[in-house]
């Protein structure tokens, strides 16, 4: 689950992370008041959507009057802000952080997350903070440097000693860099963040250390533990199929291709997007439906699948062992009665009452291609697909 910049740099305050003082603001009256609550002379306006690049795209302005943070405010509040982490369409303003501005000396970049290579905590930094870093990343990999924390050892100093020498901080900014790794990676673990990236972490031209921008993703599996985070989940920012797939309990992700898939387990639905592939087309999710769904859950899910308007053909591959080919059959069938099929339909069953199962779609009248195994099911959908276009 992603979280708004002002939410992130509210979660690490509690921890006692350095951040410039500032206010959400989900109108142009809240963030003309946010602005006179702070001296000035500089303020920043930011647009706050769950997506970085914002500053290159018109999402983040420093200015140096409240009528310009009303300005600002007016224009950015309601706008369609694409950056190149919203996709073309863009994503709808509907919240702003107005914050004091700050002077900067340098940009850096500091991130941690789980390296699943090594299964541990790594600290990812670079002296080259700000809008740039993926080009970085790319073009000068050098410059960005990883250390571990130990699982078995825990946190240390050290840590934090060793990124302030890679971020060429020197005498009292290096006591305030290891300070603030420490309450990170605190941060980090108490609330199971799965990633948490400040870009850019600044050395202000009074020698501070402070947070300017914040991104938190926690492990949604470990909501239960922090319902004050769960809090602020703000649906707004989610694909709505995601989040009909979430009341389900469906593991659904929503992809750009066009053949819907439903299949049971992720290492199959894994097998089938590849598979897709391999005979030239792009999937439109990721689905799982899991072991024991009921007839329902298959429902539902077939209607999330159908009410994309990318998909063009629908693949249903399921090798049933827990999950019963029959009750699929039904809750496809049950699907396609409410809300109709106007894409070919691939359906491969195996395992456990498929007899069953195929003879429940057979005798449904429904325009159903059958497919013997995985090769064949995805050479059908792909060829019926483009026949079909
Ligand atoms: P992002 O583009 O979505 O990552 O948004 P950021 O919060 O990182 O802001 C983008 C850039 O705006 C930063 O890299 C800074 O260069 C600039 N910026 C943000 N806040 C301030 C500020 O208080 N003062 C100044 N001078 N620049 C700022
Ligand atoms: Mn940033």
């Amino acid at each position: 689950m992603n979280i708004h910049e002002y939410q992130a740099k509210e979660v690490l305050r509690g921890f006692g992370v350095a951040t410039g003082k500032g206010h959400a603001a989900f109108s142009v009256d809240e963030a003309v008041k946010a602005a006179e609550q702070m001296p000035g002379p500089v303020w920043v306006v930011k647009a706050q959507i769950h997506a970085g690049g914002r500053g290159k795209g018109g999402g983040v302005k420093v200015v140096k009057s409240v009528a310009d943070v009303k300005a600002e405010a007016t224009r950015m509040l309601g706008m369609t802000l694409v950056t190149h982490q919203t996709g073309p369409e863009g994503k709808t303003v509907q919240r702003l952080y107005i914050e004091e501005g700050t002077a900067i000396a340098r940009e850096l970049y500091l991130s941690i997350l789980v390296d699943r290579e090594t299964s541990k905590v790594a600290f990812i930094a670079s002296t080259e903070g700000g809008m740039n870093i993926e080009e970085v990343a790319h073009a000068t990999p050098e410059k960005i440097i990883t250390v571990q924390v130990d699982p078995a050892a825990g946190y240390s100093g050290y840590v934090g000693r060793r990124i302030a020498s890679a971020l060429k901080l020197e005498g009292d900014l290096t006591k305030q860099c290891v300070k603030m790794i420490g309450q990170l990676y605190k941060a980090f673990v108490e609330k199971d963040m799965s990633l948490l990236e400040i870009n850019p972490l600044v050395v202000t031209n009074d020698n501070k250390l402070i947070c300017l921008d914040a991104k938190i993703n926690f492990d949604s599996n470990a909501l239960e533990r922090h319902p004050e985070i769960k809090e602020l989940r703000d649906l707004s920012e989610e694909d709505p199929k995601e989040i009909e797939a979430s009341k389900y309990d469906l593991s659904y992700v929503a992809l750009d291709g066009s053949i819907g898939c439903m299949v049971n387990g992720a290492g199959l639905a894994m097998a089938t997007m590849d598979i897709i592939k391999l005979y030239g087309a792009e999937p439109a999710n990721f689905l799982d439906v899991g072991g024991g769904a009921s007839k329902e859950k298959v429902a539902a899910a077939f209607k999330i699948i159908t009410a994309d308007p990318r998909v063009k053909g629908i693949l249903v591959n399921i090798f049933g062992g827990i999950m019963k080919c029959d009750v699929i059959a039904e809750g496809v069938i049950a699907a396609v009665k409410e809300v109709g099929l106007s894409v070919p339909l691939v359906v491969r069953l195996e395992g456990t009452n498929v007899d069953l199962g195929k003879k429940i779609i057979r005798d449904s009248g429904l325009n159903v291609i059958p497919a013997d195994d995985l090769n064949d099911a995805a050479a059908k959908i792909v060829k019926a697909v483009k026949e079909a276009a």
